[in-house]
């Protein structure tokens, strides 16, 4: 059977906000600040979600976990990412690789990115080898001197 790759973007910006704990693809980070957001603000699984559901031409996250119900408010968002994983799959689409870079001045996050991986691989259900992580700052020009927020860009390919 011939194979259909497709591939899919997605991006995320959450606020930094003294309070909160920090995630970033499920795992804690310690840092005296963390995302603002309906959910737990995770932007690297937030930009996973609308790379997979963009990857399936699927509406994005918003449409399926609206920031307005009750019912979603301080969900970790692994749990989304495993819903979204659940319509990727009804979709037969089966995932190749990750590609996200994260984008904020602090704190440095590459020290972080062997258990991120191993996170995101076991919910991905896809190797570690598969998954590529970068983190880039803005050298304080789009993030202010208040280094105010973490972004992220995924790029995901899949198959049918
Ligand atoms: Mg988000």
């Amino acid at each position: 059977m011939r194979k259909n790759f497709f591939v899919g973007i997605g991006f995320d910006i959450h606020r930094l906000t003294l309070g909160r704990k920090l995630i970033l693809g499920g795992i804690e980070i310690p840092f005296d600040k963390g995302l603002l957001g309906h959910s737990d603000g995770d932007v690297l699984c937030h930009a996973i979600c609308d790379a997979l559901l963009s990857s399936a031409g699927l509406s994005d996250i918003g449409s399926f976990f609206p920031d307005t119900d009750p019912k979603y408010k301080d969900i970790s968002s692994v749990v989304i990412l495993k819903e979204i994983l659940a319509r990727i799959k009804k979709k037969k689409l089966k995932i190749i690789n990750l590609s996200a870079v994260l984008i904020c001045e602090t704190p440095k996050l590459n020290p972080y990115f062997k258990q991120i991986k191993t996170q995101l691989a076991k919910i991905l259900k896809i190797s570690e080898n598969n998954i590529g992580l970068s983190a880039k700052t803005t050298e304080q020009m789009l993030f202010s001197f208040k280094k105010q927020a973490i972004a992220c860009f995924a790029v995901v390919l899949v198959k049918r």
